[in-house]
């Protein structure tokens, strides 16, 4: 349903709650946020409103980061759980995902002993990325290959506890817009979710993937080739 993606200067888990609650009125069952630190990923989910995993943070706080991506999930595939909500981890990964993986079956099997933790289309995901950069690929080759797998729509956003200062994400058939701020970045569904942050913003195009460091942007297709992108500015307000 709704992502939220940051990598900046701030505090990353206010930057990422803020935008998520921007992006409430769409409508959603369940909400969480993942953040790469000291070589894990830390990450807390609920079911219910964004005040339970606000709640959930404070019983159990969150490291401080600048790299956060979060997300309100509108449940396809399995009940609006604790365990079926985004993000879903799988050892150095984090990933959230909009849409629907249509072949995830499939896929669950190709990962035949891998363990799974939630009943999603989502969480084959998170492994098939884990594999890949276990195996020596980077971030962003490694979601270049998941991504050619995953048949459906998707808006699919991973971070590398091992590679923390890195966001990736691909897109089709389902809307990633990223903004650009001074030194910092802002990846998601809806610009509504940072424009209390920066106005300037890039619409990706279908079937392209994006990669934010503190670099830059660097936006790909799904080949690895360079790729159309539309720049623009927001010169409208958010309603009170
Ligand atoms: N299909 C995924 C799920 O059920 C993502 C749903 C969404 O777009 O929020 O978890």
């Amino acid at each position: 349903c709704g992502i939220v993606g940051y990598l900046g200067t701030r505090d990353g888990l206010d930057v990422v709650l803020s935008g998520l609650r921007r992006l409430e009125y769409r409508g959603y069952d369940s909400a969480g946020i993942a953040m790469p630190h000291d070589g894990q990923i830390a990450w807390r989910k609920r079911a219910g409103k964004i005040a339970n995993l606000a709640d959930a943070i404070e019983q159990d706080p969150l490291p401080q980061g600048a790299v956060a991506i979060g997300h309100t999930r509108w449940a396809t595939h399995g009940a609006p759980t604790d365990a079926n909500s985004h993000p879903h981890v799988a050892q150095r990964v984090a990933i959230v995902h909009n849409g629907i993986i249509e072949n995830h079956d499939a896929l669950r099997a190709e990962l035949n002993g891998v363990e799974f933790s939630s009943e999603t289309d989502s969480e084959v995901a998170a492994h098939l990325l884990n594999k890949e950069v276990d195996g020596g690929a980077s971030l962003v080759d490694a979601i270049r290959t998941v991504a050619a797998k995953l048949e459906g729509a998707f808006t699919l956003v991973a971070v590398d506890a091992q590679d923390p200062d890195r966001i990736v994400a691909a897109r089709r058939n389902s809307p990633l817009v990223v903004g650009k701020g001074d030194g910092e970045y802002f990846l998601a569904s809806d610009v509504a979710a940072f424009i209390a942050h920066t106005r300037e913003a890039v619409e990706l195009g279908q079937d392209q993937i994006v990669e934010i460091t503190p670099d830059g942007v660097n936006v790909t297709t799904f080949d690895g080739g360079p790729a159309e992108t539309k720049d623009f500015h927001v010169d409208w307000d958010l309603e009170a």
